[in-house]
């Protein structure tokens, strides 16, 4: 007996609206894009209970004719692709036709549309259509859709609390906000106005609505490109971060996408910067050829996939931390307070002044006595030195200034291919574990760029005969964490990457901390780090200093 049905139209959406709009947040991402699609200049998103009770979507947008409303709610209906060619460059939102009907086959939607001239309602519920017929409304379309899920217990279930979706849609609404500053959002949840843009087309504007003014003030605008991409948005100054990586807005071609590839480059062009388990608030908009990207992979589009992501990642990583370098002055290293009354400061450019003095310095720097940029003061508890230069106090933390240094130091070495070395009288014989044994090849070629090489010595113990001259102290521990780093790193293959791994973990095992510096001893720190090309932070994103300007002192002192 033969056993395989063809599945009923309605089954079959079912099945879609399982993959397409596994939670209310999927539904606002789907009705979103239409408007988004249809040119719209403004989007009104309003949710009752999270979207469980209901999800209502109003956009001023191209609305469609009487016969487009009801094909519109037809499987494989779209207006966005005709031809297979059309699959390859897809400039659209949405394009698979599977939307709508997914979402009136597991809810009840009222729609009204309206293109300018017909105005059409149509009402279905649980993929039946109740209703068709003319309607006075406003240009646009406005979708309403309630009862999500009643029909699908299973799916209902797993649902969270409102609270939950609702935070889950706020986040989205915002990251498509900030992804189309040229439209104008609201979304209301329960009656409440929780997020607003003006569509006015400033990405800056947009990043103060939603995330604040004191961060948009600590925004550096960005933008590079290489021959397949266009990169443009605002990296937020280290300074703010957050404790995950929600923060990170990446939109490829006006889409908002997930990638953990572009999130992590995103991290490593912060990583000087930043402590390890803090993240940057970062919006970046990325343009690209159609072709090269692949929309058609993941059922709710969140990921897609890139040609040249390799590329792509590099000129991320590369250029934010470029930025980061050149950007980086010491008031951005102090979040002020700021009283209301300063609100339309944040729009102004960086003061070209302030840098043009830090980089002249930086440029006529000749001998360590004279025109170095931080100068002594004193020292605190033996472990702060006190300094000062032409705009600010400085508290430096030693150990953190130290390990900046020896970092730069190390880094310059290395980039040279200058690394001093020192045979060593005896050998240095150094136990390790078969495993590691295993990766000595490649634990060597790492090491190459510091000169240093683990001789095989016995089955478990290897020889160095050379040290480099920065290493003072425990030179086995130094060597046995280099080994383990590396054994523990699998990711460490990008030669810059390398490179910079080996400058950090070499600093961080050589430095031998002294507690306390004579004042010559502080003199000449502040004469190495007056010479880092990024004296603000330890290797570790540390920061490795409090800068205090004029400015904060008069307002302190009630000067202002
Ligand atoms: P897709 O977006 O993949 O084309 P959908 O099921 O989401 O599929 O929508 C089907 C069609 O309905 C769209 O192609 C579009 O023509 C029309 N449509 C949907 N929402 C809107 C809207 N807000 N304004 C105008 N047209 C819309
Ligand atoms: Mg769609």
């Amino acid at each position: 007996m033969s056993r395989i049905n063809v599945l009923d139209d309605h089954l079959t959406n079912m099945i879609a609206a399982g993959e397409v709009v596994e939670r209310p947040m999927g539904v606002v991402k789907e009705l979103v894009e239409n408007s988004i699609d249809a040119n719209a200049g403004k989007i009104e998103i309003r949710i009752v209970n999270g979207g469980m009770e209901s999800i209502e979507v109003v956009d001023d947008g191209c609305g469609m004719d009487k016969v487009d409303a009801t094909m519109a709610f037809q499987r494989h209906a779209t207006s966005k692709i005709r031809e297979t060619q059309d699959l390859w460059s897809i400039q659209t939102m949405g394009f698979r036709g599977e939307a709508l009907p997914s979402i009136a086959s597991v809810s009840k939607v009222r729609m009204t549309t309206c293109d300018g001239s017909d105005s059409t309602l149509v009402r279905i519920e649980y993929g039946q259509i109740k209703e068709v017929r003319p309607i006075a409304a406003n240009p646009g379309t406005d979708i309403l859709v309630e009862g999500l899920f009643y029909r699908t217990p299973a799916r209902l279930k797993h649902l969270k609390s409102g609270n939950v979706e609702t935070n889950m849609i706020l986040d989205l609404v915002q990251k498509i906000a900030l992804a189309h500053p040229e439209i104008a959002f609201e979304l209301y949840s329960d009656d409440k106005l929780r997020m607003q843009t003006n569509g006015s087309g400033s990405l800056q504007e947009a990043i103060m609505a939603i995330y604040g003014l004191e961060v948009a003030r600590k925004s550096l605008p960005i933008s590079f490109s290489d021959y397949d991409f266009r990169v443009e948005g605002y990296l937020i100054s280290p300074v703010i971060t957050r404790s995950n990586r929600q923060y990170i807005n990446v939109s490829m071609n006006g889409r908002v996408i997930r990638s953990l590839p572009l999130q992590k480059a995103i991290i490593d062009g912060y990583r000087e910067f930043m402590m390890p388990d803090r993240f940057p608030i970062v919006v970046l908009n990325i343009n690209a050829d159609y072709q090269l990207v692949d929309v058609n992979v993941h059922p709710s589009k969140w990921e897609i996939r890139i040609s040249k992501e390799k590329a792509l990642y590099s000129l991320l990583s590369e250029n934010i931390s470029r930025t980061l370098r050149e950007q980086t002055r010491p008031s951005d290293m102090v979040v002020e307070h700021v009283s209301p009354a300063e609100t339309v400061e944040y729009s102004q450019p960086q003061q070209p002044q302030a840098e043009l003095r830090f980089e002249e310095q930086k440029m006529t720097y000749t001998t360590e006595e004279t025109l170095q940029r931080f100068n002594y003061l004193g020292q605190h508890h033996g472990k702060y030195i006190l300094a000062y230069d032409e705009e600010n106090i400085y508290i430096i933390d030693q150990h953190a200034a130290m390990e900046r240094c020896m970092y730069e130091e190390i880094q310059q070495q290395i980039s040279a291919k200058a690394v001093d070395c020192q045979p060593l009288l005896i050998p240095l014989i150094i136990e390790i574990t078969p495993a590691q044994m295993n990766q000595l090849e490649r634990i060597n070629e790492m090491l190459e760029c510091i000169n240093l090489k683990l001789e095989p010595f016995s089955l478990t113990s290897v020889a160095v005969r050379e040290l480099p001259t920065f290493v003072e102290g425990d030179e086995e521990a130094f060597i046995r964490e280099l080994i383990e780093q590396i054994t523990n790193d699998r990711e460490m293959s990008v030669l810059d990457i390398r490179k910079e791994k080996i400058a950090s973990m070499a600093c961080h095992a050589s430095v031998k901390f002294n507690s306390y510096l004579t004042p010559e001893e502080s003199r000449r720190l502040l004469a190495r780090l007056s010479r880092c090309s990024q004296p603000f932070n330890c290797p570790h994103g540390r920061p490795t200093m409090l800068a205090i300007s004029d400015r904060q002192l008069e307002k302190e002192f009630k000067r202002v």
